[in-house]
């Protein structure tokens, strides 16, 4: 499958990887958007939020579980983060395999743009 992150996640395009285990890869964003960007995918290939089924309950709880015990990880979680994940166009979705943005070390505003 034609994938970028379905690609990360099999090693075949390299990313600068902070973590992994047997469903989620988490790396570095390449064009980050605050101090700290990372991002968090399943290894398996989810398009979008709207393609989610009930079987994937596990999956994106462990997912955002995972975002948490980073931004702990990584020094971010007592000042604070926020996570996203965009769907579809008016969501701003770039790259069709799900991925929850971690982003932190700086202000955040609200809304977003
Ligand atoms: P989204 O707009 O939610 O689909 O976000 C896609 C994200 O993937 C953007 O923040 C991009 O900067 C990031 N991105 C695109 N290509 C790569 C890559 N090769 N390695 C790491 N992050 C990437
Ligand atoms: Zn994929």
């Amino acid at each position: 499958m034609d994938c970028l992150f379905c690609k990360i996640a099999a090693g075949t395009i390299p990313a600068k990887q902070i973590y992994q285990d047997d469903l989620v890869i988490a790396f570095d964003d390449i064009q980050p958007q605050a101090a700290q960007h990372k991002l968090i995918i399943p290894r398996k290939h989810i398009a979008t939020l709207n393609d989610l089924s009930p079987n994937d309950t596990h999956l994106i709880g462990h997912m955002v579980q995972t975002a948490s015990k980073l931004a702990n990880d990584i020094g971010i979680a007592h000042d604070g983060y926020r996570l996203v994940i965009n769907c579809n166009p008016h969501g701003g979705q770039a790259v069709y395999h799900i991925h929850v943005h971690l982003l932190g070390g700086r202000q955040l505003h609200w809304p977003p743009g």
